[in-house]
C-alpha cells in the first residue's frame, strides 16, 4: 500500500489543502465562519470555491454536487457539470461562491410529511462549511443542508447541526458555574463501530427478496449457523480481506478514520470500526463508510448487505453509537478521572445523561426504530426494546455512596464493603462488562447499542445532544439561583440519581425476568416501531424541540408522519415481493417436483410388482397438502393487503401493517421453509442460506 499518511485525506478539501491554496485573508475568513458559525461573506466564497474547483480538477473532476442528507435514509445528490459556454464554442471550467454556498435542487421528490406540497417544488441546500468538501466518482461533493423553500427542514443534518449547538450553550453554562472561563464550546463526538455482511453477488441478484428488500423473506436454516462461535474474531478469509484493505484505503482518502475490522458473530458477517470525532462529521462519514462498503463489495463481487436481519436464525446487525461531550479545550466532560466521587462536576454531568435516558427513553427507541430494526430488538441478539443504562459497578457504587453521604474515599477500605474499585485510573471496563446492555457507561464515553446497521446516525444523535441539553439547561437554572452553589451542586447530584436511578440496570437485558421487573420499575416496553413511533409527538417531546429550536411543531408532526409511512412502505414492499416469489417461482417449482415424483412413482410401479413408490407418493402427497397451504396463507396475506385501501390514518395504517401484515407473512413464510427443507436443491428456485452464508470463499 501506498504511504498512508500521504493517501489519508487526498481527495478532501481539509484544513491542510485549505491552507495551501487559500489567501490567507480568505482563509481566516473561512475559519472563523467555521469556528463561529457565521454567514459567508460572497466574496470570500467566490474565492473558496474557484480554489475548490481548481482542486477537484486537477483531481480528475467534471462535476460537482451538493450532498445531503434527505429523509430517506441514504443521500442525495444531483450532479452539475463545471462547463460554462464561451463565445468561441469552447467552454471554461468554472464554478462561483453562489454555487458553492446553496444549490436549488426539486425538493417534491423528497419526502416531507406533508410539509411541502409538491406543487412548491423549490428546496435549499446550503453549504455546512464544517463539513470539508470532498471528492467522489469524479464530482466534488458539498456537504449541505437541505431545507423547503418557506425555511422548514427537510434533512437530517440541519436538526443535528442545532440539537450541537444546545448542548453547547447549556453544557459552558454549566461550566461556567464550576469557574470555568476558558471553555467556548462543547462538543459532542461520536465513533459508530458498524456491522455488515458480505455475501456473494451473483446469489444476491438471483434472489428477489435480497434485492428488492435487502432481506430475505423465505429460507430454511443452513446446518452450520453461528452456534459454534468459530466466526467471531476468526481469521479474515482472503476475499473479504482483500475487500477490507481496498475498503480502508477509500476511506482513508475521504479522511474518515477507518480503524478496526473484525468478522463478527454470524457467518459472513464482518465489522469496521472508525476513531470517533465530531458528531456532524462522524454522521457524514459513516454515511460515506456505508456508501463504499457497498461499492466496493460489488468491485469485489460481492454484496454488502446492511439490513438489519437478512437472515433468519443468524444474528443481524446492529450499530453501536458512542458518544460522549468534550470541551473545545479537550477536556471529556464524561471522563471520571482518578476519583470520581469528589468531581462533582463529573458527576452532574453524568446524572444529566442518566435523568435525560429516564425521561426521554422514548425517544432513544423511536431513534433505533426502523421495519429492519424490529427484528433486532428484543429477540436475543440486540438489546431489548427497553431503554435502561448500564453504569458498571464502579460508577453505580461511587454514586451509591454519594447519596447515602458516605465520606468515600478511595484508599479506604471501604471501597471493599461498597464493592467499588476505584484504582490508579478509573478502569475503561468494568468486571462486567456488559454486552447486553442497550444504553452502556464504558469509560469515558456511553455506548449506545440498539441503532440498526442502515441507520442514519444522526437521529439517535439529535435526540441525545437535545436531551442532555434540556437536563443542563435545567440543572443551570437551578444552580445559578443557588446561594450555595457547593451545597447545591451535592444536593442536585443526590435528587436526580435518586429520583432516575430506576433507569440503571447492570444485570442481563436478555433475561425474561428483566421485562417483568422493568414494568414493575415503570419503564416503556415499546416493541414495534409504530408503537414507539407514536410517542414521537407527545406533549413533553413536542416542548423539548420546540424549546431548543430543534423542530418546529411542523417539522416534528412531518417526522413523525414519514417514519410511520416509511414503515408501512417496506412492509408493503415485502408482503408484495413475498406475493411475487410465492406465486411466480415457489407455487410453480412445487408443482414441478411433485409431478417428477408421480413420474418417477409410475415408473417405479412399472418396474415390478414388487416395488413400491411409497416414498415419492408420501413425499408428493406431504409436499402438495403444504403447498395448498402455502397458497391459502399467501392468499390470506394478498387479501390483508388489499384492506389497506380502506385505511387513511397515517398511525392505524402502520399499526395494521404491524399487526396483521407482518405476522400473516410470517405464517406462509413457515410454509415455505417447510417445502425448501422437503425438496431436491435444484427443484427449490433459490440459492439456500447454506449456499449464501458460505458463499465468499
Ligand atoms: P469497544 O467497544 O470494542 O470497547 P473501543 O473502546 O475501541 O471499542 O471504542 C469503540 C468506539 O468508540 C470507537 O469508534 C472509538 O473511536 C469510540 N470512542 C472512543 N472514545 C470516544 C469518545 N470520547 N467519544 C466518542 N466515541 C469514542
Ligand atoms: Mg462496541
Amino acid at each position: 500500500m501506498s504511504n498512508v499518511p500521504e493517501l489519508f485525506g487526498s481527495l478532501v478539501f481539509d484544513e491542510k489543502t485549505m491552507k495551501e491554496r487559500l489567501p490567507k485573508q480568505t482563509y481566516k475568513a473561512l475559519k472563523k465562519t467555521i469556528k463561529d458559525g457565521q454567514p459567508l461573506d460572497i466574496n470570500v466564497a467566490n474565492i473558496v470555491a474557484n480554489a475548490m474547483k481548481d482542486w477537484a480538477v486537477e483531481n480528475g473532476c467534471t462535476h460537482y454536487t451538493h450532498w445531503f442528507q434527505p429523509m430517506t435514509g441514504v443521500t442525495a445528490e444531483k450532479h452539475d457539470s463545471f462547463i460554462n459556454p464561451n463565445d468561441d464554442g469552447t467552454v471554461i471550467m468554472e464554478f462561483s461562491g453562489k454555487e458553492l454556498i446553496k444549490g436549488e435542487p426539486d425538493a417534491s421528490s423528497f419526502p416531507s410529511g406533508g410539509i411541502r406540497a409538491t406543487f412548491e417544488a423549490r428546496g435549499y441546500t446550503t453549504w455546512d462549511p464544517t463539513s470539508y468538501a470532498f471528492i467522489k466518482d469524479g464530482s466534488l461533493c458539498i456537504p449541505t443542508a437541505f431545507c423547503s423553500y418557506t425555511g422548514d427542514v427537510l434533512d437530517k443534518k440541519t436538526p443535528l447541526l442545532r440539537s450541537m449547538e444546545a448542548i453547547s450553550n447549556e453544557a459552558v453554562r454549566v461550566l461556567r458555574l464550576f469557574g470555568d472561563e476558558e471553555t467556548t464550546r462543547v462538543i459532542t463526538t461520536v465513533g459508530p463501530e458498524q456491522e455488515y455482511f458480505l455475501i456473494d453477488k451473483a446469489m444476491f441478484d438471483s434472489r428477489k427478496d435480497l434485492t428488492y428488500t435487502g432481506r430475505t423473506l423465505f429460507g430454511a436454516r443452513a446446518p452450520k449457523g453461528q452456534e459454534l462461535e468459530d466466526h467471531y474474531f476468526g481469521k479474515i478469509k482472503d476475499k473479504v480481506s482483500a475487500y477490507m484493505k481496498d475498503l480502508d484505503e477509500e476511506l482513508w482518502k475521504l479522511g474518515i478514520y477507518a480503524k478496526t475490522k473484525h468478522n463478527e458473530v454470524a457467518p459472513a458477517q464482518h465489522e469496521l470500526a472508525p476513531i470517533f470525532t465530531t458528531t456532524n462529521l462522524a454522521t457524514d462519514h459513516n454515511q460515506l463508510t456505508m456508501e463504499m462498503m457497498k461499492r466496493i463489495a460489488n468491485r469485489h463481487g460481492m454484496e454488502c448487505l446492511l439490513h438489519e436481519k437478512p437472515f433468519a436464525g443468524v444474528n443481524g446487525s446492529g450499530k453501536h453509537n458512542n458518544w460522549s461531550i468534550s470541551t473545545n479545550t479537550g477536556k471529556n466532560l464524561l471522563n471520571p478521572g482518578k476519583d470520581p466521587f469528589n468531581d462533582h462536576q463529573f458527576l452532574l454531568f453524568l446524572v444529566a445523561v442518566i435523568k435525560a435516558v429516564d425521561e426521554y427513553q422514548d425517544l432513544l427507541r423511536i431513534s433505533a426504530a426502523s421495519a429492519g430494526n424490529d427484528h433486532r430488538l428484543g429477540a436475543n441478539e440486540a438489546p431489548p426494546a427497553i431503554v435502561s443504562m448500564f453504569l458498571g459497578t464502579d460508577l453505580e457504587g461511587v454514586l451509591e455512596a454519594f447519596v447515602t453521604g458516605k465520606d468515600y474515599n478511595s484508599n479506604s477500605d471501604e471501597k471493599l464493603e461498597t464493592g467499588v474499585e476505584v484504582l490508579a485510573d478509573f478502569k475503561k471496563d468494568t468486571t462486567d462488562r456488559n454486552r447486553t446492555s442497550p444504553f452502556a457507561f464504558t469509560g469515558n464515553k456511553f455506548e449506545f447499542r440498539m441503532l440498526g446497521s442502515s441507520e442514519n446516525i444522526s437521529c439517535p444523535n439529535i435526540m441525545l445532544n437535545t436531551m442532555v441539553a434540556e437536563e443542563l439547561s435545567q440543572f443551570a437554572d437551578e444552580l445559578e439561583k443557588a446561594e450555595d452553589f457547593d451545597a447545591a451542586v451535592v444536593e442536585l447530584i443526590k435528587r436526580t440519581y435518586t429520583e432516575h436511578k430506576r433507569i440503571v440496570f447492570n444485570g442481563n437485558n436478555y433475561a425474561p425476568e428483566w421485562i417483568t421487573e422493568a414494568e414493575s420499575r415503570g419503564l416503556l416496553n415499546l416493541r414495534t416501531t409504530p408503537a414507539a413511533v407514536a410517542h414521537y409527538i407527545d406533549e413533553k417531546n413536542e416542548t423539548l424541540f420546540k424549546k431548543h429550536k430543534i423542530f418546529t411543531t411542523a417539522e416534528l408532526h412531518a417526522r413523525y408522519e414519514i417514519l410511520l409511512e416509511n414503515y408501512s412502505k417496506i412492509i408493503n414492499i415485502e408482503a408484495l415481493t413475498m406475493i411475487d416469489m410465492a406465486k411466480k417461482d415457489i407455487i410453480p417449482a412445487v408443482s414441478k417436483f411433485v409431478k417428477e415424483l408421480v413420474d418417477t412413482a409410475s415408473a417405479k410401479k412399472a418396474l415390478s410388482a414388487d416395488i413400491t413408490a411409497e416414498l415419492e407418493v408420501d413425499l408428493a402427497t406431504k409436499l402438495s397438502k403444504l403447498q395448498l397451504c402455502f397458497s391459502k396463507r399467501i392468499d390470506k396475506l394478498d387479501s390483508l393487503l388489499i384492506k389497506t385501501c380502506d385505511i387513511n390514518d397515517i398511525k392505524e395504517l402502520a399499526n395494521y401493517y404491524a399487526d396483521e401484515i407482518f405476522p400473516a407473512m410470517q405464517e406462509a413464510r413457515v410454509v415455505a421453509d417447510e417445502m425448501e427443507m422437503s425438496m431436491d436443491a435444484k427443484a427449490w428456485p433459490y440459492a439456500s442460506y447454506g449456499q449464501i452464508l458460505y458463499s465468499v470463499k
